[in-house]
């Protein structure tokens, strides 16, 4: 799984160490710092929830993306979910892809913390679903870069088994806010194409993997058969995916919360299983939708369970 010692582009390398910092209500203001795309127009700043403290910053069209949450922890917001890099010297690892879409925006995220594809030593996917894996046919066209999931999701990948939302679920839950807007973005971001990754391969299922930032993945089943959360011990962040997401457009709530149900492949083994995220150190929560989160796993849980 190695690779070639990647070349830093030292604007961007600039940029990121001279990265802004923001003071948030409720947020530690030295482990949060925005590191590009100030984009002039419409940014109105931070924002918080009725949950807590939620880190982001909101620009009048488009999440403001990319931020450093953590030493050496980047979460970035696409169109319509979110990604996380994990950065270990001129190495990272990527946390999760986004629609196809979203391939420029993910590819310019490596490229500004790694200098190219090059930096890429592996992608781990929290799940199969298109939002989630959809541009790294785009991102990796021109580079062999390995793609790693837990031994359960495998088949998804590989399109052998279909957990994936269709049109009837879409049209069963046409009452739910906001859905023709949301219907839109999936369709403009490439989110009907489907998506095999059949040089997916299985993770170890215990332990801190040997990649840049030593993510360790833990099964949390339920939204599909082999959803993993990948948990940072050192920094104390977890790496949700759609397991606890805390907003999302066919929502109404913010903070802690599950997905509207005909997402997932088994609605009542999704909430069953946040029991294996109550024990995990964390105070800070990166979800696959919705802002990041501080708080522990356990705060979190708790929130959802009384939503449900
Ligand atoms: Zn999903
Ligand atoms: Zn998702």
């Amino acid at each position: 799984m190695g690779a070639a010692a990647p070349q830093v582009h030292q604007g961007r390398a600039r940029e990121v160490r001279a990265a802004r910092r923001l003071r948030l209500a409720g947020s530690d203001p030295g482990r949060l710092r925005h590191s590009r795309r100030s984009r002039a127009s419409g940014v109105t700043g931070a924002t918080r929830t009725e949950d807590g403290a939620v880190l982001t910053r909101r620009s009048s069209r488009r999440i403001d993306a990319l931020q450093e949450v953590a030493d050496g922890v980047f979460f970035s917001r696409g169109r319509g979910s979110n990604w996380v890099l994990l950065r270990d010297g001129r190495e990272l690892t990527l946390i999760d892809a986004g629609y196809p879409a979203d391939a420029a925006q993910v590819a310019g995220d490596v490229r500004s913390l790694a200098g190219g594809i090059a930096g890429l030593r592996a992608v781990l996917l929290t799940h199969g679903h298109i939002d989630h894996v959809g541009a790294l046919p785009g991102l990796l066209r021109h580079r062999a870069v390995p793609v790693h999931a837990h031994p359960a999701e495998i088949p998804h990948l590989h399109g052998e088994v279909h957990d994936q939302a269709g049109p009837l679920d879409v049209l069963r839950n046409l009452t739910l806010p906001h859905m023709p807007s949301w219907l839109a973005m999936v369709l403009r971001s490439g989110g009907t194409t489907p998506v095999h990754l059949t040089g997916a391969t299985a993770l170890p299922t215990t332990g801190m993997l040997d990649l840049p930032g030593a993510p360790e993945p833990v099964l949390v089943a339920g939204h599909t058969r082999g959803h993993a959360a990948y948990l940072l011990r050192e920094p104390g962040v977890l790496v949700t995916g759609d397991a606890l997401v805390t907003g999302h457009p066919l929502s109404r709530l913010h903070g802690p919360q599950m997905l509207p149900e005909f997402f997932a492949h088994d609605p009542q083994q999704a909430l069953e299983q946040l029991e294996v995220l109550t024990t995990l150190p964390a105070e800070l929560i990166l979800p696959g939708h919705g802002p990041a989160w501080r708080g522990s796993p356990r705060a979190a849980v708790e929130i959802v369970r009384q939503r449900s």
